[in-house]
């Protein structure tokens, strides 16, 4: 494909949100984990949604995930994903524990399954970096 991509739209950036761009940006996919209960999450909070602790960390994920669920896109609901069509969008879990939602890139040819694994791939879209996944 000689087109270019139209650029997805850009995120919002909080005080709490860009250190996981910023960490992206870098090559490494970033999460929090409450330092009362372990608990590790995805995405940026000030507070763990397990236990309502303010006392956390940032770590660095693997990159090894599995696949919750997923749904394919033949609509586009931006002018950005246009020429995207179709892609696949997904609830992924990192052997960390978060749950992100996600694409999957890199599967046309196999049919893609429940509890499949799957491995980070880091994509620069613009001026930022996305977090998607292709089977292992
Ligand atoms: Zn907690």
């Amino acid at each position: 494909m000689s087109e270019a991509l139209t650029p997805i739209p850009v995120p919002e950036m909080t005080e709490l949100s860009r250190p996981f761009w910023d960490a992206l940006r870098q090559g490494t996919l970033t999460f929090q984990r409450c330092r009362a209960c372990g608990h590790a999450w995805l995405p940026a909070r000030s507070e763990c949604p397990s236990c309502l602790g303010n006392a956390w960390q940032r770590e660095a994920s693997t990159g090894n995930a599995r696949l919750v669920s997923w749904v394919v896109y033949h609509q586009p609901y931006h002018p950005a994903f246009k020429q995207r069509l179709p892609y696949t969008v997904a609830a992924v879990q990192l052997d960390e524990g978060p749950r992100m939602i996600s694409n999957i890139v890199g599967a046309e040819a196999a049919p893609l399954q429940i509890d499949q694994r799957l491995r980070l791939r880091i994509e620069n879209e613009g001026e930022i970096s996305v977090p998607r996944f292709t089977p292992v």
